[in-house]
């Protein structure tokens, strides 16, 4: 069960309104990288884990990333709380009120549409959609979605710290951001917990293909690396390119019932091309004159 503790999980103290400062802070309230996102990210797997010390840390870091959405969304309602009594009792001449929510971003979304409360949106006023969620009940596959999750979550954070130098918001989203670390931290350390954690899943991966780099392209520009060679690797050259991998005819085969045979035979009739024809065309009959100079 949920009980709210009326404290936010971090002092937000704002110098100032600002409404388009606040709708771009919405990127980290309603964005794909978004505190709503890492939320419900880790709520739901940490429901479906079976491994108490996985589902301990889902839960206890999903609950967190809620005190992160309160004190963002705290923030962006502090932004807007002017504009919000501007607006709800037209209180200014109406160029002015025009002018102080049309300054940037999608701030005049957030106040006539949403009446300057935080809104499910990211910065450009896009809806959240659970499709921001993209876990698949696997773990190693789950952990490794939410390190890229919470290195994407630290970058957001970074960005909107450079763009306000108001010293509250800029020390709470120094708390924030640093807690995207922590929680990469765990991440990390809960997939290396799992003595087996690669490849993904139960299957191994079928040799030689997986230790084959694959290059590519041809012309100037090849690069080696430990991402392509030394003892882990073997490169295919260019020849190989016009192989297929398995050294089999390298076309595709399927084995149709009878009838099914027939109408496929029926399509490739009636839809044939013809090799030696000449037809005359639209793009022909356009064309006009060719002009000689
Ligand atoms: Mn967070
Ligand atoms: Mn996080």
């Amino acid at each position: 069960m949920f009980s709210h503790n009326k404290r936010l999980q971090y002092t937000v103290r704002v110098a100032e309104p600002n409404p388009a400062l606040a709708s771009l802070l919405l990127e980290q309230f309603g964005g794909p990288d978004g505190e709503l996102a890492a939320a419900m990210r880790y709520f739901t797997q940490g429901l479906a884990e079976e491994d108490p010390g996985r589902k301990d840390l889902l839960l206890d870091i999903a609950t967190e990333e809620l005190s992160h959405l309160e004190v963002i969304g705290s923030i962006v309602a502090m932004l807007n709380k002017g504009a919000k009594g501007d607006l709800a009792e037209a209180a200014l001449e109406e160029a002015e009120l025009y002018k102080s929510l049309t300054a940037g971003g999608n701030s005049h979304t957030q106040s006539i549409l949403y009446g300057g409360g935080p809104a499910l949106t990211n910065s450009s006023g896009v809806p959240w959609t659970a499709a921001y969620i993209d876990s698949r009940g696997d773990p190693t596959c789950d952990l490794r979605s939410n390190i890229a999750a919470e290195s994407r979550a630290k970058i957001i954070y970074e960005r909107l710290i450079a763009i306000t130098d108001d010293p509250g918001i800029k020390d709470a989203l120094g708390f924030l951001m640093t807690r995207e670390i922590a929680h990469q931290k765990s991440f990390e350390k809960a997939l290396y917990s799992i003595a087996d954690n690669f490849p993904p899943g139960r299957l191994a991966g079928v040799a030689p293909y997986d230790s084959l780099y694959v290059n590519a392209s041809t012309g100037p520009g090849d690069t080696q690396g430990p991402w392509n060679s030394g003892p882990e690797w073997e490169t295919t050259d260019e020849s190989d390119m016009t192989r297929s991998a398995d050294g089999g005819e390298g076309t595709a085969e399927v084995k149709l019932p009878a009838d099914q045979m027939k109408t496929v035979e029926a399509m490739m009739l009636r839809t044939a091309s013809d090799p030696n024809s000449d037809p005359l065309t639209g793009a022909d009959l356009g064309a006009g004159a060719v002009i000689d100079d």
